[in-house]
């Protein structure tokens, strides 16, 4: 065993800057240093507001403090995500985080929901969600500080300002000796076997290593461009491959939520941040030229623009190999899935804790590499599958794009899904996954898809218990989140932020 000495991350995004904060954390500075090399002049996507649950996992795990992580990053609160107009034009639905009901006796709540459904019961799904209902509501708390109520099931992520999240990383990561080295990597030499050896920098200086991290976007220098591994194109199951986004003013109150607006080519997105909003278009540009993207845009904001919108054209899909050799990749390099579900930075995440999972030295077995690329790979196909749900399932056919959804031929593993949950409302789920059974239940629900039967299990149980049950839990929740702060006051008393 040679153990790594030198690990040189290149690129300082969000993916550059999120390994180094989580390597720094794991690795012992005495054994292995680490060396970040950006290009302030090249600039970063500047974008990635919006995340998932275990992004505050991470944050506790990496000992930073939340309170003080969302006053330095603007952050705010997010429950979930509200869908408009994706079933059909004029409904929506709302995607929320933590549990949907509890379990009745040993009985899952959501085949006692059906048969409840079946017997005349009313009740929607989300009345059981505590994170919905406190977004209807415009309401928010910390569910870890409440766990044995009726909101303690909850779970949150957070909207962030994604500059303002790599400054606090590289704060994190140079308080604990990292080491950033500020220039244009225009040189990847490679060793005999393969490897990586050494990057050389536009000014001519030389950068050594015995692993190499690439998180320099999309261009991918050195898995991409360097060592050549080609992309996996998803293209033929996501149709949009271009956003615009913009930044603009405050308006109205700051929802504890993200929503998705679906549109003629594509879905809008809303972000609040405590001092502004982010905003943009996800489109296909087969069915939606650049300059009526702008206007859907432009029409979509309800607050003054701070800046000129700006375009990002993307490939949906991944490298075939996140990992070669002495070489991983992370972030935009790695691949991307459009960000409908917030999942990229999640996805940043995953691959640095599978590397440090499969720590190689210096030899970097390939064996290690292969199991990597495996588990990212199914993870990328998690966050595909999911995403496609929300499109094939339309109803609408009032544009070219939507046609185009609900013709595609669906992956066979969401097939395989749609046809258990279809028949049985039975859900595949694995340990590992991000997304759990109630997230893929609330999609199922706002896209029309819901079982035909229920389990028969639940008939074991008295129907007049399951009743009372449900009305309990029901009355339980919206009780108590009509006595919880509404969003702005709590981030008011936790950031001692002025309310916009
Ligand atoms: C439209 C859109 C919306 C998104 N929304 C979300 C979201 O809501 N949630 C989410 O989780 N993710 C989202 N993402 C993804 C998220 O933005 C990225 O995952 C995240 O920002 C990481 O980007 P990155 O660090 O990989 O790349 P970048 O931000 O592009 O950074 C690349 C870095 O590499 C450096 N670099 C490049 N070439 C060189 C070179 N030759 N020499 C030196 N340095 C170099 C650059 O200077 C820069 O520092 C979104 C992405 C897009 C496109």
């Amino acid at each position: 065993m040679t153990p790594l000495s030198k690990i040189v991350i290149v690129g300082g995004g969000t993916a550059g800057w999120l390994a180094a904060a989580m390597l720094r954390h794991h690795l012992r500075q005495d054994v292995c240093e680490i060396t970040l090399v950006e290009s302030e002049d090249l600039g970063t996507v500047g974008i990635g507001e919006s995340t998932v649950p275990p992004f505050v996992g991470l944050l506790r795990r990496l000992g930073i403090d939340e309170r003080e992580f969302v006053q330095e990053t603007e952050a705010t609160y997010k429950l979930g995500i509200r869908f408009v107009g994706w079933h059909q034009h004029d409904d929506s639905y709302f995607h929320p985080f933590g549990v949907i009901g509890r379990p009745i006796e040993t009985h899952d709540f959501y085949q006692c929901w059906l048969k409840a459904r079946a017997r005349g019961d009313r009740s929607s799904l989300q009345e059981f969600s505590p994170c919905s209902v406190m977004a209807q509501n415009g309401r928010f708390f910390l569910p870890t500080r409440a766990r044995n109520t009726p909101i303690g099931g909850a779970n949150y992520a957070l909207h962030v300002d994604a500059a303002h999240v790599a400054r606090y990383l590289r704060g994190y990561s140079e308080a604990r000796g990292l080491k950033r080295i500020e220039g244009h990597v225009t040189e990847v030499a490679r060793a005999a076997n393969g490897f990586i050896e050494r990057l050389t920098l536009e000014d001519g200086r030389k950068i050594d290593g015995d692993f190499f991290i690439d998180c320099t976007g999309f261009k991918g220098l050195l898995i991409e461009k360097a060592l050549g591994v080609g992309f996996n194109d998803w293209s033929q199951y996501l149709a949009c491959d271009r956003a615009i986004a913009v930044k603009t003013e405050h308006a109205g109150p700051i929802m504890p939520y993200t929503q998705a607006t679906a549109q003629k080519a594509g879905w809008s997105w809303r972000i609040p941040l405590q001092h502004r909003l982010g905003h943009g278009y996800v489109y296909a540009s087969r069915f939606c030229s650049d300059a009526e993207a702008r206007s859907t845009l432009m029409r979509t904001i309800d607050s003054p623009a701070l800046e000129e919108p700006k375009i990002i054209p993307f490939t949906t899909g991944h490298r075939r190999q996140l990992w070669k050799d002495n070489c991983l990749s992370l972030g935009l390099a790695a691949g991307f899935i459009e960000p409908l579900e917030a999942t990229a930075i999640h996805l940043i995440a995953r691959g640095v804790e599978f590397f440090l999972r499969y720590f190689p030295d210096r030899n970097c077995d390939p064996a290690l590499t292969r199991e990597y690329n495996r588990r990212m790979v199914a993870d990328f196909e998690e966050v595909r599958d999911f995403v496609v749900l929300h499109y094939c399932a339309t109803q609408r056919d009032d544009s070219r794009f939507w046609r185009w959804c609900r013709e595609i031929a669906l992956p066979d593993s969401l097939q395989e899904r749609i046809e258990l949950f279809k028949r049985h409302g039975a859900l595949r789920e694995g340990v590992d996954e991000l997304f759990r059974k109630s997230s893929w239940q609330s999609v199922f629900e706002g896209m029309g898809i819901r079982p035909t039967g229920y389990c028969p299990r639940v008939d074991h149980l008295d129907y007049t218990q399951i009743q009372a049950t449900l009305e309990t839990a029901r009355e339980a929740i919206r009780g108590m989140v009509a006595h919880l702060p509404t969003h702005e006051e709590f981030l008011q008393a936790q950031t001692g932020a002025p309310t916009p």
